[in-house]
């Protein structure tokens, strides 16, 4: 069986801004809840129309999870890594709080943790993704904006979306070939 390739599709034409993935996430991950780290937030984007039929839409963001991924290449002590999956990590106790993977990643996904001692990001919930459970914020999310799966498995949602809705990846002229990609 060939290994899976984790991904999330996102619809940001769902998003509402009510930021329940933001505080699952902070639960679920023991990020502490009043303080301005965050591993997924959410941003406005500028308004579309001409008055009075103007729109407003929401977008949401987290670690891109990269497949070229800068933050690794730099990290002196192979605290970053990725799994078999695709899931870029952070081992805690490697970690020398050098924040040189802050500097390189290109969406600012990384905070230092004054809980673990080390830089942390979004881990896409690893954790539960063994139990077959899904990410807190794709799980949380009331309208559904985040799609989990499995890119190898072409009968997974994330594949069959992609296959059939245009889509676009963040800063595609840093060439990280990102694993969060969003409908058009
Ligand atoms: S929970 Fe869903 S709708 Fe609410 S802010 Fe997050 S992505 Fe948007
Ligand atoms: S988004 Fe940033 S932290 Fe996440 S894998 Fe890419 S470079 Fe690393
Ligand atoms: S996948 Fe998990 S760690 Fe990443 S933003 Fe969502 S809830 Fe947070």
């Amino acid at each position: 069986m060939s290994k899976k390739r984790y991904a999330i599709v996102l619809d940001t034409k769902k998003c509402l801004n009510c930021k329940a993935c933001t505080v699952a996430c902070k639960f679920e991950n023991g990020v502490p809840v009043g303080d301005e780290t965050y591993r997924i937030w959410v941003t406005a984007l500028p308004l579309q129309g001409e008055y009075p039929n103007l729109h407003q839409e929401y977008q949401p963001s987290q670690c891109q999870h990269c497949e070229n991924t800068p933050c690794a290449s730099v990290c002196p002590t192979h605290a970053t890594y990725k799994t078999e999956e695709g899931v870029v990590l952070v081992d805690y106790d490697k970690c020398i709080l050098c924040k040189a993977c802050m500097t390189a990643c290109p969406y600012d996904a990384r905070f230092v943790s004054e809980h673990h001692k080390a830089v942390e990001k979004c881990t896409m919930c690893y954790h539960r993704l063994g139990e077959g459970r899904e990410p807190a914020c794709v799980e949380t999310c009331p309208t559904k904006v985040r799609v989990f799966g499995d890119l190898n498995d072409p009968n997974s949602k994330v594949s069959k979306l992609l296959a059939s809705r245009g889509f676009y990846q963040l800063k595609p002229d840093r060439n990280t070939r990102p694993r969060l990609f969003y409908l058009k």
